[in-house]
C-alpha cells in the first residue's frame, strides 16, 4: 500500500475526518482552512509521542489512538478552548494495515468525544512515532493561562489524581493485578478524559490553570512561577481514588496523587467568590485543595497545618529556590 492510498483509506475517509465546524477544508490540499469567529483567538498545542518513550513499542494500537490524542486535546481543555480540529504526522516503520485501522479507530472514538475533526498530516517511514497538533477558539483574551494566580484564590483540581501513574506499572507490564483493580487505572492512563467542559466553565472565571501532565507537585510549580506567587496544598483534601489505594496501599496512593504524571485533570486557581456560583450551577464536579499566597514555590501541608513539603533529592525540582 502507497502512501496516497493509505492516507485516503485509513485517515482522509475516517468518520472523524469528515469536517466539522470550523473546519472550511481539512484533508486533500496543501493546507487545511479554519473559520474562526471574529473576536475570537486559533489556540494550538503540538504533542509528540515517540515509542518506548512516551508509551510501550508493543501496544494495543486502538488504546494507543485514543490516547496520543486526549493528551494533545487536554492542552485545548486547560486553555478554555473550545475544540475545532487537529493534525495528525505519523512516522511508521512498516505499514500494517491491522494497526492502522486500529489506531485509527482509536483516534475516532476520541476525536468524536472531543469533538475534533482530523484536518491534515503527514505520512512518513521511520521509528514509530506520533506528533499531534491541536486547534481550538477562545474568545479574545479569555483564555486560562498559567500566570494570572493571586494571593487569597482558592487552588483547584477538576478530579482525581494518581491513577494513571498507578496504572504504569500494569502498563509496562511490571506487574499484574485482577482485572476490577487493574480496569479503573488502566482505563485513566488509556482514555485520558480532557476535561473541556470544566475548561470552558472557567473562562472569565479562573484566574490561572493548567492540565496536569507531570505531577501536581511539579505542575503547581509552574503556575506558582508564572503567577509569581506561592501555592499551598492541604494534602488532606487531595482527591485519591479508592481503585488507587486499593492497588498501591495509601502512602503509595498519595505518593502518586502528588507527583505522579499522565493524569491530564485540570488544576487551577479560583477568587473565593466564584466558588459558590460554579458549585451552584452543578456543571462542574471539582476539588479546592489548597489556596494561594503571596511568596513563592509550591509547599505541602498535613491535616494539623505542618509544612510537610518532601525535601529529599528527587522533589527539588518542587520547590523554587529564593
Ligand atoms: P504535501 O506533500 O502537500 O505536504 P501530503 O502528500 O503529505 O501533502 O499529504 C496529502 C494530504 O493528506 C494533505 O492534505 C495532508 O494534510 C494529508 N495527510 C497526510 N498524512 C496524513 C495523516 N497521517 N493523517 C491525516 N491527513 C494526512
Ligand atoms: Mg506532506
Amino acid at each position: 500500500m502507497g502512501e496516497f492510498e493509505l492516507i485516503s483509506h485509513f485517515f482522509a475517509a475516517a468518520p472523524c475526518a469528515q469536517g466539522g465546524e470550523g473546519v472550511a477544508l481539512g484533508i486533500g490540499d496543501d493546507c487545511a482552512l479554519l473559520d474562526v469567529p471574529v473576536g475570537e483567538q486559533l489556540a494550538v498545542s503540538t504533542d509528540t509521542l515517540v515509542a518506548g518513550v512516551h508509551f510501550p513499542a508493543v501496544c494495543d494500537p486502538l488504546l494507543l489512538g485514543q490516547r496520543s490524542l486526549a493528551v494533545a486535546a487536554s492542552d485545548l481543555a486547560a486553555m478554555g478552548a473550545t475544540p475545532i480540529g487537529f493534525t495528525l504526522a505519523l512516522t511508521l516503520p512498516e505499514v500494517s494495515a491491522d494497526w492502522l485501522q486500529a489506531y485509527a479507530d482509536g483516534l475516532n472514538r476520541m476525536a468524536r468525544q472531543c469533538q475534533l475533526s482530523l484536518i491534515g498530516g503527514d505520512t512518513t517511514r521511520g521509528p514509530l512515532s506520533i506528533t499531534l497538533t491541536v486547534f481550538g477558539r477562545v474568545p479574545a483574551a479569555q483564555a486560562l493561562r498559567r500566570g494570572g494566580a493571586r494571593p487569597g484564590d482558592l487552588l483547584c483540581v477538576g478530579g482525581e489524581l494518581g491513577n494513571a501513574a498507578g496504572a504504569l506499572p500494569l502498563v509496562l507490564g511490571e506487574r499484574q493485578a485482577d482485572a476490577a483493580l487493574a480496569q479503573p487505572l488502566l482505563d485513566h492512563y488509556w482514555s485520558p478524559s480532557p476535561q473541556f467542559t470544566l475548561g470552558q466553565l472557567l473562562r472569565g472565571r479562573a484566574t490561572a490553570a493548567l492540565d496536569i501532565s507531570d505531577g501536581l507537585l511539579a505542575d503547581c510549580g509552574h503556575i506558582a512561577k508564572a503567577s509569581r506567587v506561592a501555592l499551598e496544598v492541604n494534602l488532606d483534601q487531595v482527591p485519591v481514588s479508592s481503585a488507587l489505594q486499593g492497588f498501591l496501599g495509601h502512602e503509595a496512593a498519595v505518593q502518586a496523587a502528588l507527583t505522579g504524571g499522565d493524569d491530564y485533570v485540570l488544576a487551577f486557581t479560583l477568587p473565593p467568590a466564584q466558588l459558590s456560583s460554579l458549585q451552584a450551577q452543578g456543571l462542574a464536579t471539582f476539588h479546592v485543595i489548597g489556596r494561594v499566597l503571596e511568596g513563592q514555590g509550591v509547599s505541602l501541608r498535613d491535616g494539623q497545618g505542618q509544612d510537610i513539603t518532601p525535601r529529599q533529592r528527587g522533589y527539588q525540582h518542587f520547590r523554587e529556590t529564593p
